[in-house]
């Protein structure tokens, strides 16, 4: 679905990652298929370092979380333990003139009040703005009917709070026009395929849609390797698949997306409160050492009566995406629900037992869980800059940036020869890469005037670049290290300043600040 026009800034990162090969749209030759997406060469590097920065965080650097890959097609069976097969749905709307599909939830519509008297419908699709849009749409309404009168102001509902005897009555936010929505009714989210050469029910199996699953069917094998105590998690990467009625917002919501979840068992006798705080925490402030600034994260409460019967509470992390505050990472305080469903629909027993207090029990979990995918738009979005760079000439040129932490940036440093057609200094350089090239992600580039490569590099969020020019050799003319050779000029990204160093202390001072 198309942005609204008015997110110039989503706009223009959707550009950006285009035309630097962050993201692509998936298939594109063929004219793309929608709620898949592509990482490009800088994409494919920046998703690595998110993945890589919370498997180092999560579970390498604890005593108390383990790894698990866990397949993505699993036995059918787990999907009805887990209550996916009956409840995954959406509530789904059809316009019959325009064949799109929507989300009933996705779809707002207000009664046009004149004088008390309700003259007909607005309806608009969420976003940052809904009430503003609807309030409008209602002034136009009564404009061009030529209704007198005094309007009220809207009372946004959603559609699935729609009355029978309305839903005729609600306009397509596709045409405009009112009697094409149908009542919105459940549809699965699971993609379903067959497994086997038969094409029939038993052959029916499903593509994962959340990782979470894997922990829970794997819980016994894990707690059998005898490495774990309570309390403990068990965390996992992964693709997951949701049939999505509308993907939007580029790589926010799509159909085939990455998840990073983690497990954590604790005893039916532990405060749950204790932990859910403590995971709610950690989440907020890894996203913070990865670069998210802390003032675009907020915490929102799913309220008592939205929860499932067995939750005892979420808190989702919301980021301020620039088409409005969104879900980014949800932290679930599940109970013993899911290992429950799983002892009674697999008739294994997926209980602890206590050494300590030799006492048997079903943990309980607290489960955050997040798509890196979201992460990643997030780190985008708030990495994005424009500003005012003097060129060679002192002259002030506008650039386009990405301040990405040295932790996610896909180039950790970028090597440039100041002369392309001088052999020692483009030896040397290479030399500086060959060097750098073991530890980190190093891109090399002689193509141009040297502001141009910079440019180029703040575009791809590369927060060193190292100059490799005549000093290099003939030692430095003045500064702290007069007559030194070897050495290289290192430019910062941000504020474009620039120092001097030794290739010696080259790799040492780089690994300091990239991790
Ligand atoms: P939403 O309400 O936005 O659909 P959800 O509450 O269904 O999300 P969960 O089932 O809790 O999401 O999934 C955990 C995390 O996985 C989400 O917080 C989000 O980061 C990510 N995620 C879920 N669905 C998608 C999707 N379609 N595309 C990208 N990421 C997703």
């Amino acid at each position: 679905m198309a942005e609204p026009k008015e997110n110039v800034l989503m706009e223009k990162i959707v550009s950006l990652c285009k035309r630097r090969g962050f993201i692509f749209q998936s298939s594109e030759i063929y004219g793309g298929i929608n709620g898949f997406w592509d990482y490009g060469p800088l994409g494919a590097e920046l998703r690595r370092n998110i993945r890589d920065c919370w498997w180092n965080d999560m579970v390498r650097s604890r005593d108390d979380v383990v790894g698990l890959e866990s397949s993505i097609i699993m036995h059918p069976k787990v999907w009805e333990a887990s209550g996916h097969v009956a409840g995954f749905t959406d509530p789904m709307v059809d316009c019959k003139i325009s064949k799109q599909r929507f989300r009933a939830d996705q779809i707002f519509f207000s009664p046009v009040i004149v004088d008390g008297k309700t003259v007909g419908y607005v309806s608009a699709l969420e976003s940052d703005r809904t009430a503003e849009e609807l309030q409008e749409s209602a002034e136009t309404f009564k404009r061009k009917k030529a209704i007198q009168g005094k309007l009220e102001s809207v009372q946004p509902r959603e559609f699935t709070e729609a009355k029978p005897e309305e839903i005729p009555l609600v306009p397509s936010p596709a045409t405009g026009e009112p009697g094409s929505l149908t009542p919105p009714r459940a549809f699965n989210m699971m993609f379903q395929t067959y497994v086997g050469a038969l094409r029939d029910e038993s052959a029916i199996a499903y593509l994962r849609p959340e990782t979470a699953q894997g922990m829970f069917a794997d819980f016994k094998a894990v707690l059998d390797t005898g490495r774990v105590k309570i309390p403990f998690g068990i965390a996992q990467i992964g693709k997951s698949f949701r049939n999505e009625i509308t993907p939007r917002n580029f790589i926010f919501r799509s159909r085939e997306f990455e998840q990073m979840e983690m497990e954590f068992f604790i005893s039916d006798e532990d405060d749950w409160q204790k932990w859910h705080r403590y995971w709610i925490d950690w989440c907020r402030d890894w996203l913070i050492s990865i670069g998210l600034p802390a003032s675009a994260l907020s915490e929102y409460n799913h309220p008592q009566e939205k929860l499932a019967f067995y939750s005892k509470g979420t808190t989702d992390l919301m980021f301020r995406y620039p088409f409005g505050v969104q879900e980014l990472w949800g932290i679930a305080a599940r109970g013993d629900y899911d290992l429950s469903q799983h002892a009674k629909f697999s008739g294994t027993a997926l209980a602890y037992f206590d050494e300590a207090t030799k006492r048997r029990y079903v943990p309980h979990v607290i489960e955050p869980a997040v798509g890196v995918d979201r992460i990643l738009l997030a780190i985008l979005c708030s990495a994005y800059h424009e500003d005012q760079m003097p060129d060679e000439k002192g002259k002030m040129e506008p650039r386009d940036m990405l301040k990405l932490h040295p932790r996610v940036a896909p180039i950790k440093v970028a090597v440039l020869p100041l002369l392309k057609n001088k052999p020692n200094l483009v030896g040397k350089a290479q030399e500086v890469r060959d060097l750098l090239r073991k530890q980190m992600n190093v891109f090399y580039d002689d193509a141009g005037a040297i502001g141009r490569r910079y440019r180029r590099q703040d575009e791809a969020g590369t927060p060193f670049c190292v100059t490799v020019d005549f000093e290099t050799f003939e030692g430095m003319k003045e500064g702290p290290m007069t007559g030194q050779t070897d050495t290289v000029t290192v430019r910062h990204r941000d504020d474009g300043r620039q120092e001097r160093l030794s290739i010696g202390g080259l790799l040492p001072w780089l690994l300091e600040r990239i991790r």
